[in-house]
């Protein structure tokens, strides 16, 4: 069976700004996806803010394998209800591709537990994405380096913990540089950071920026059953010890109580 990706937009930049919608007249998540749906390994559909829940219901999320998620002007709009939904998928091994400014969103942060702030510029900047471990497969088919002709400058330092891996690091003209491609895992489900992709520019036509969503969105899926009850902490009786043990000492709890939260 495909890869069942959903790909969130905020959609407003892409049905309020002239040139946005020049770029992307199906909306950024509209080019994303037509991107995803190259690759016959992946089944890609949108989701959008303006939607009920923001597209992303218990039952969406619980048929999505990886969600990609880009936005911008209101990350404060986003239900924290949802916020909270989608970080538990995550935990339970749903993939997580966060593009661009999804450095501010509200899932990016809670998940990564840190600022996430970094330098950036908007002067139509030549981007040089430099692969760092070619042999990672979000970097499958790419050349040492490629170019992105005009970019918004994103640079260091990028307040995140320290990723996994860095798969990629970028120049630009004005010699700022940043750790544009980073993995991170949070509970059972995998995360990339993907730093391509002001919305002024047509960085999701490009073909390589592409392929990276493609690895991925095959990177980030895990193809084991989602671990659903993740966040319950269950408590496990005497009796039940994979050893014999005595039970003594105080107790905070009576027997079968449920725990603190
Ligand atoms: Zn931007």
């Amino acid at each position: 069976m495909a890869i069942r990706a959903v790909v969130w937009g905020e959609n407003i930049h892409d049905r309020e700004n002239a040139v946005v919608r020049g770029i992307y007249p199906k909306g950024m998540h509209g080019a994303i996806a037509e991107a995803l749906n190259e690759d016959n390994d992946i089944k890609a559909s949108t989701a959008t803010k303006e939607q009920p829940e923001h597209g992303l219901t218990e039952e969406r999320l619980a048929e999505t394998d990886v969600l990609t998620w880009w936005g911008h002007r209101d990350h404060g709009g986003v239900d924290d209800r949802v916020v909270e939904r989608v970080a538990e998928r995550v935990w339970q091994g749903m993939g997580l591709v966060v593009l661009h400014s999804g450095h501010f969103s509200k899932i990016f942060k809670k998940l990564m537990g840190t600022p996430c702030s970094l330098r950036w510029r908007e002067a139509g900047e030549k981007e040089r994405v430099w692969v760092i471990n070619r042999n990672h497969p979000i970097a499958a088919g790419l050349d040492p380096y490629f170019v992105i002709p005009e970019t918004e400058m994103y640079g260091e330092p990028f307040v995140v913990p320290e990723p996994m891996q860095t798969v990629f690091i970028s120049w630009y003209d004005g010699g700022e540089v940043f750790r544009s491609g980073l993995t991170f895992e949070r509970g059972a489900g995998r995360i990339f950071y993907f730093s391509p992709g002001h919305e002024v520019y047509p960085i999701y036509h490009d073909k390589n920026v592409r392929q990276v969503l493609r690895n991925a969105v095959k990177w980030a899926y895990n193809p084991a059953p989602a671990w659903k009850d993740v966040v319950k902490a269950a408590n496990t009786p005497v009796d039940k010890a994979p050893e014999p043990i005595a039970d003594k000492g105080p107790k905070l709890h009576k027997p079968g109580e449920a725990g603190l939260r």
